[in-house]
């Protein structure tokens, strides 16, 4: 029964010379990154922090960001994971949730966080130049997204700047952290991850040692013929949501895997960087793997080295699903989770069984029912939809600060409420139809959005859709909002011709709307919220 910091050591000690972390070329071996998160845990014990603190991290992905997270775990402390493209607004009602006294943060956002207003906990900023290890010429070809940062500084110019925020180098020179000092227990509170936002305001999940690596094995057990201290990961998913910090970060610390970070996914960088690295285990979104495999049909990336596709935080369209397996020769399979399950909960089999278009099984040690959602006492007969109930050792420990969202969503005998309506064939496996939020009620009938959008998205001419609820007297309405391939003109009546023949009339969207782009979360979900709010202003 190993904690994270104990995992990861575990490793170290195994494959002491081989590449851990990968940054724009740049290698840490597996000896270096022990030995990092030894002198930076040293550093942060000087500075106060001790078991139970909490230390919020507000970083893109870089071996900076790998050190810093199980430097805090070492010490017993927690995790706090951070979107760093956050404005300050953002930010700040994240700081007053959790009430951080220390942060890790990126230099974008540095003056951003030392400009809160003192009343808040945090006392202590650790400065981060993610460019500072990488050569000249690497720097200057690495550009991030910054303009949002930058806009989040200049709102709050005007705050009173109290702390100075410390620089990351210093953090190591004070030697390495003795071998004696206590780590966490299994039990302990590892991380609190924030959800992403996309029904709400994002809640604090929290999540212990014990919940993390039952995902990092459960997610071993899953993926066959994964060769221990062989596999170089692809790290295109940000470590700040649940997805990418255990597909990537902590699963492939466990295994010995060379972890290839990237700041932000763009395409450019990841054609360059697989020439270097070939990948093997790609986990990612169902636009990137759009994206990567039309790169690899035309010739311009070779993806054939990868031999494990995830794809999850969204549905997975079978078209993509097409699209990756013709272009690369490999599988690209789907699995399903959330924030509260560390994330992953189901996943589909990894060879010939898998079922495009369902999220596959539940993982091991994990069990599901299908209730009502009124009254999720009452299981729904075999084959009906009805509310995703999860349990398993990966499921959280409730919200932070929030016993009212806890109290809804975790029920007695440990499961959990995943606000999804599903439906399970015989056989086992699970199709997710919906968020039940989001399921729309016109004229007595519920009709579920994502049906509609595979719908209109297997339009050759609609490249995005998203459907939403508008409000009309008496009731809702179907709406939508689409985004046409470039260079075609497309007609709302010939849309709505089109979907006339393939769904029932009250799902066909009363009314269509061509926009230039659709709201995303960070992670690429479709803010059907954000649509909406536009639709009707
Ligand atoms: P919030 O809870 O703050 O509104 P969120 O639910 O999007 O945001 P996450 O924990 O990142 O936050 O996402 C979990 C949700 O993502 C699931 O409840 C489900 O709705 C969706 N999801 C994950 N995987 C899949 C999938 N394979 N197919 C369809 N939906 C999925
Ligand atoms: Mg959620």
């Amino acid at each position: 029964s190993q904690t994270l910091p104990e995992m990861l050591a575990a490793s170290v000690q195994t494959y002491r010379k081989k590449v851990a972390l990968e940054f724009f070329g740049a290698a840490t071996t597996y000896a270096q990154l022990g030995d990092e998160v030894s002198r930076v845990a040293e550093g942060l014990r000087h500075l106060g922090v001790g078991a139970g603190d909490r230390v919020a991290l507000v970083l893109p992905n870089c071996p900076q960001h790998v050190v810093a997270f199980y430097a805090v775990l070492r010490l017993g402390a927690i995790v706090i994971e951070h979107n760093p493209l956050y404005t300050a607004r953002e930010l700040r009602h994240q700081f007053e949730d959790h009430g951080a006294r220390f942060a890790i943060v990126w230099d974008k956002s540095a003056d951003t966080v030392a400009a809160f207003p003192s009343d808040l906990a945090l006392e202590h900023i650790v400065s981060v130049d993610i460019t500072r290890a990488l050569p000249l010429g690497k720097r200057l070809a690495l550009r991030l997204p910054i303009s949002k940062a930058r806009r989040a500084r200049e709102q709050l110019t005007a705050a009173p700047r109290s702390k100075r925020p410390i620089a990351w180098e210093r953090l190591a020179t004070r030697g390495r952290l003795s071998r004696k000092h206590p780590g966490p227990k299994l039990e302990d509170i590892a991380l609190l991850q924030y959800t992403s936002g996309t029904t709400g305001t994002p809640k604090g999940a929290i999540l212990t040692h014990a919940n993390l690596r039952a995902n990092a094995m459960q997610g071993r057990a899953w993926v066959p013929g994964l060769r221990d201290g062989e596999e170089t990961f692809y790290g295109v998913l940000p470590l700040f949501h649940a997805y990418g910090l255990t597909l990537c970060l902590t699963f492939a610390m466990s295994i010995g895997a060379k972890l290839v970070l990237f700041p932000k996914y763009d395409l450019d960088l990841v054609t360059v960087a697989a020439k270097k690295s070939p990948p093997t285990f790609l986990p990612a979104v169902p636009p990137i793997y759009d994206q990567l495999a039309r790169a690899a049909a035309r010739g311009t990336i070779d993806l054939t080295t990868v031999r494990f596709a995830i794809s999850g935080a969204m549905s997975l369209p079978v078209a993509t699903v097409d699209r990756w397996e013709q272009a690369t020769g490999g599988l690209l399979v789907e699995g399903y989770g959330m924030t509260e399950s560390s994330p992953v909960a189901l996943g589909n089999p990894i060879g010939p069984s898998r079922r495009p278009g369902t999220v596959g099984v539940p993982f091991p040690s994990t069990d599901i029912r299908v209730v009502d959602p009124e009254n999720p006492a009452v299981d729904r007969p075999l084959g009906e939809a009805g509310e995703l109930l999860l349990r398993g050792p990966q499921v959280f420990q409730g919200y932070w600060q929030r016993p009212a969202d806890t109290a809804d969503t975790l029920l007695p005998g440990g499961w959990l409420r995943t606000g999804d309506i599903a439906t399970v064939s015989s056989d086992g496996f699970v199709t997710i139809v919906d968020r039940l939020k989001e399921i729309i009620i016109t004229g007595g009938f519920n009709v579920a959005p994502s049906e509609v959008e595979d719908v209109l998205t297997s339009h050759p001419d609609i490249e995005s859709a998203a459907v939403v609820a508008l409000p009309k007297r008496g009731g809702e309405e179907v709406a939508a909002a689409i985004v046409v391939r470039d260079g075609v003109d497309i007609s709302p009546e010939a849309v709505r011709d089109y979907c006339k023949t393939r769904l029932a009339g009250y799902k066909v969207p009363r009314r269509i709307v061509v926009v230039d782009d659709l709201p995303r979360s960070l992670i690429g979900k479709v803010l059907r919220r954000e649509v909406r709010e536009r639709l009707m202003s």
